[in-house]
C-alpha cells in the first residue's frame, strides 16, 4: 500500500484554469518524492492539499489507507517544514523542537528523551539553550527539521526549504536532508523549482506544468530521456 495516494486531485480557485488538474500520484512508504516545476505550476497547492491547508475541489487524498479529504491538518499526523523555518524567536532550540510534544501534552521526561534523540541526530545537542537569532541558517533549518522528526509523523512535507539559503549552505543542507531522510526512512514529499535539488534528492520526480502532471519518473529515467 502506498503511504500517500493522490487520486484525480483537482483544485480550482474561482472559475479559471485549475491550479491542480487531475493529478494522480502514489508515494510509496519511505519514498522521497519531488514535486518540481516552474512558479505557478500548482506544486505548493498540491502539497497544501496533502497537509490539509487547502480544500480539495475533487478527487481523493488517501494517507496510510485513510481518506483524509475532510480531516483537519492536526489530525493527519504529518510534519511540514517551511521555507522560512517558522521557528519561535523567543524560544530556545530545545523548546522549539519540543513544541509539538508540548502541544500534545506529553510528559516532561518523555519530551526530554525525544528532544535529545532528535537533536543528536541533527547535531544540535550543543545548541539546545540558544535562541534562533543566534544560529546560522543551516542550524535553523536543522531545528525546523528537529521539530518535524520529534513527532513520529507519518510523512515529511517540504515546501522549498532551502530557497532562502546561499548556494554553499544549500548544497550542504541538500546532502543533510538526503542523509536524514534515508536514515529515518520516512516518506517525504518535497516541493522545489530547482532542477538540481529535484535530480539529486528524489527517488522519483513528479514534473508539473500548468497544474498538470507531465512526468513521473526516477532521476535516472529523466536524465536518459532524449
Ligand atoms: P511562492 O512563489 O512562494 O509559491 P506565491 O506568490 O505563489 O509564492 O504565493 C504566495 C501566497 O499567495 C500563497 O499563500 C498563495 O496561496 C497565495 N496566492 C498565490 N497566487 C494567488 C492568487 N492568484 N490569488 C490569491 N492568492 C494567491
Ligand atoms: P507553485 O507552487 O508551483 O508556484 P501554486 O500552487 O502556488 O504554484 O499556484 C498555482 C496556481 O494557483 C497559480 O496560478 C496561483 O496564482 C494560483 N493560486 C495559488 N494560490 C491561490 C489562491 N489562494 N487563490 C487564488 N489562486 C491561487
Amino acid at each position: 500500500m502506498a503511504a500517500i495516494e493522490m487520486k484525480h486531485i483537482v483544485k480550482k480557485y474561482g472559475d479559471g484554469f485549475p491550479a491542480v488538474n487531475d493529478v494522480s500520484i502514489d508515494v510509496a512508504d519511505g519514498e522521497f518524492m519531488i514535486l518540481v516545476g516552474p512558479s505557478g505550476c500548482g506544486k505548493s497547492t498540491l502539497l497544501r492539499m496533502i497537509v490539509g491547508l487547502e480544500d480539495i475541489t475533487s478527487g481523493d487524498m488517501i494517507i496510510g489507507g485513510e481518506r483524509v479529504n475532510d480531516l483537519a491538518p492536526r489530525d493527519r499526523n504529518l510534519s511540514m517544514v517551511f521555507q522560512n523555518y517558522a521557528l519561535y524567536p523567543h524560544l530556545t532550540v530545545y523548546e522549539n523542537i519540543a513544541f509539538p510534544l508540548r502541544l500534545a501534552k506529553m510528559k516532561d521526561s518523555e519530551v526530554d528523551e525525544k528532544v535529545r534523540a532528535a537533536s543528536k541526530t541533527l547535531d544540535l545537542d550543543e545548541h539546545l539553550q540558544r535562541k534562533p537569532a543566534n544560529l546560522s541558517g543551516g542550524q535553523r533549518q536543522r531545528v525546523a527539521m528537529g521539530r518535524a522528526i520529534v513527532r513520529d509523523a507519518r510523512a515529511f512535507l517540504f515546501d522549498e526549504p532551502l530557497s532562502n539559503l546561499d548556494a554553499k549552505l544549500r548544497g550542504q543542507m541538500r546532502t543533510e536532508i538526503a542523509r536524514l531522510q534515508k536514515q529515518l526512512g520516512i516518506t517525504t514529499v518535497y516541493v522545489t523549482h530547482d532542477q538540481t535539488e529535484a535530480m539529486t534528492l528524489g527517488d522519483r520526480v513528479a514534473v508539473m506544468k500548468r497544474g498538470i502532471l507531465q512526468q513521473l519518473a526516477t532521476p535516472r529515467e529523466l536524465y536518459e530521456q532524449p
